[in-house]
């Protein structure tokens, strides 16, 4: 659950899931910020400056359902689509996000004033916390019953009223 939450929560910032992760690489024709600094500032400095918290964020959190797990016609993985269904829509983000720097939405000066940046990120955090919900929900669900505890303590009981 620990690697799961690692992976999607990294999925739900923008700057994981392109090359442009440490800032702007290659052509520059829109003059994006080539800062190297600009990825940790978002995963940390932004949101401890915003003061961004669990308690802030829980109104807006949505309760989630489990992923439909019906067969795709392609054969592919339903989990897998669903995933790389959430992957590619956080990194239809990437660009707004460039954009929204260029616009100075993520200095330091502006975490707590300008709510354009701010409620991006908010936003982000909340859909990858729904989708690893989702995840996890869909894994419960869908899990076969685990009888070890079950048998175990009844061979234990079994051992212990033996003469
Ligand atoms: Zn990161």
């Amino acid at each position: 659950m620990g690697l799961m939450g690692h992976f999607i929560g990294d999925g739900a910032q923008p700057l994981h899931t392109t090359i442009h992760h440490n800032g702007w690489t290659g052509d520059n024709p829109e003059r994006y910020t080539r800062w190297p600094g600009i990825h940790s500032w978002i995963d940390g400095g932004f949101i401890a400056k915003a003061e961004i918290t669990i308690e802030k964020l829980l109104p807006q959190i949505n309760t989630v359902r489990a992923i439909e797990l019906k067969k795709q016609l392609d054969g592919r993985d339903p989990i897998f689509v669903a995933t790389m269904e959430y992957l590619t829509a956080q990194n239809a983000q990437v660009v707004p996000f460039y954009e929204m720097e260029k616009e100075d939405r993520f200095k330091s000066a502006q975490a707590t004033k300008d709510s354009i940046g701010r409620e991006f990120i908010e936003k982000q955090l909340i859909r990858g916390g729904e989708m690893l919900g989702a995840i996890w929900l869909t894994a419960w669900a869908n899990a076969s019953d685990d009888s070890y505890l079950t048998r175990e303590l009844a061979k234990r009981a079994a051992a212990n009223t033996t003469p």
